[in-house]
Order: C-alpha cells, then sequence, then structure tokens
C-alpha cells in the first residue's frame, strides 16, 4: 500500500485541517487534498481514541468514494486519572468552547502541584476497499496555572513543552513535533512499508 494520489481530511474542524494539510504537504506532496465535499456529522460513539479515528475515517470514505484520513485527539492529564480523553473535546459539557473547556481544566488543577500530562493523536486512514491503516503519536508536557500565547487552537494555550505553551510556539515548528505531526508521520511510514509493526 502507498501513499494515495488523493484524500480527503475526514474532519469539519478548521483548525485541525489546517494542521493536517501543512504536515502532508511536506511528509506526501504529491498527495491532492480533495476539499468541498459534504458528508453527514458523524456521531464519536467509540470508547477509544482508535475506534472514533477510524468510525470518521471508514464514514467519510464510504460518503466520497475517496481515502479519508481522520484524527482523534485527546488529552490525558495525570492528575485526573488520564482524563478527559476521549471526552477531551466536550470536558465542560456537550458542545463546549475551546475556552470553556481549558477553563474547566485549570480550574480542576487549582489545587495540585501535579500537572503533567500528554495529547495522543489517533489518525487513521480507510481506503475505498475497506481497509484502513493507523497510527498514533504522543506529545508530552504540563499543564499550565493560566493560559499564555495566542496561536493554535483548543488546548494549546494551556499545554506547555518545555517552558512554551503549543499557543507560543510558532504553529510552523508545532507542525514537526506535535502528536499530530509525529502521528502522521508515522501512518505515511506505514503505508510506505506496510509490513512495519
Ligand atoms: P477530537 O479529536 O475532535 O475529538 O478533539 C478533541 C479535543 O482536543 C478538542 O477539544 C480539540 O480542540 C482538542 N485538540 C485536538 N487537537 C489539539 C491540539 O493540537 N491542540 C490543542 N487542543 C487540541
Amino acid at each position: 500500500m502507498r501513499a494515495p494520489s488523493r484524500l480527503v481530511i475526514a474532519t469539519k474542524n478548521s483548525d485541525k485541517v489546517r494542521e493536517v494539510r501543512a504536515v502532508l504537504a511536506r511528509s506526501i506532496p504529491t498527495t491532492t487534498v480533495v476539499e468541498g465535499l459534504e458528508w453527514d456529522d458523524v456521531d464519536e460513539t467509540g470508547s477509544t481514541l482508535i475506534e472514533n479515528a477510524l468510525l470518521k475515517a471508514m464514514a467519510v470514505v464510504a460518503a466520497t468514494g475517496i481515502p479519508a484520513l481522520a484524527d482523534d485527539t485527546g488529552l490525558e492529564v495525570d492528575a485526573l486519572d488520564g482524563g478527559p480523553g476521549v471526552h477531551t473535546a466536550r470536558f465542560a459539557g456537550p458542545g463546549a468552547s475551546y475556552e470553556a473547556n481549558r477553563q474547566k481544566l485549570i480550574s480542576v488543577l487549582t489545587d495540585t502541584d501535579n500537572r503533567s500530562a500528554r495529547f495522543r493523536t489517533v489518525v487513521a486512514m480507510a481506503f475505498p476497499d475497506g481497509t484502513a491503516v493507523t497510527a498514533e503519536g504522543v506529545l508530552e508536557g504540563e499543564i499550565t496555572r493560566g493560559e499564555r500565547g495566542s496561536g493554535g487552537f483548543g488546548y494549546d494555550p494551556v499545554f506547555s513543552v518545555g517552558g512554551r505553551t503549543l499557543a507560543e510556539i510558532p504553529e510552523r515548528e508545532k507542525n514537526t513535533m506535535s502528536h499530530r505531526a509525529v502521528a502522521l508521520a508515522a501512518l505515511v511510514e506505514r503505508l510506505n512499508n506496510p509490513t512495519t509493526d
């Protein structure tokens, strides 16, 4: 199996689309990202990141007939026993804004010095023949006590790596080391070398 000549990014989150496109433009520059397609929203009913990534990729390849690349990401906070994990998008409730989620995180961690956390991304590429390939990327860091920086999206202003939050790190640099970039690099490697575990 090789990287397809064209694919669709199976998300309606424009922040994810921007980052995935930037990473793919470097790693598989001959692949065309097809835009402007429509599909029904996919309910993330899985209990793991991999289940949800596969659900999204499979639904979008079925709707479009084009290889579909999905991303499911969770934030795992040690002081929260690995939560919010698969519930990261709705930590502050269904439909919560990025800001509401960040503020809830800061507030529930007020009384602890254990700030360790990681982003985990699973990417899944589903093909029209029913096959799929998945890969994972992890970025270790710490949850800050306040928001810093204006770049990125989601929890970036409260997730710090080596003293800077992801929102303080230029997007170009984030896209070389983020959980998403690591997952996509592993996926491309797996597509190019199908025997790699
Ligand atoms: P999902 O993968 O669409 O379920 O999103 C999970 C949640 O993690 C959403 O609230 C996103 O905003 C957040 N998220 C995903 N990727 C990132 C990232 O790279 N930085 C910060 N937050 C992220």
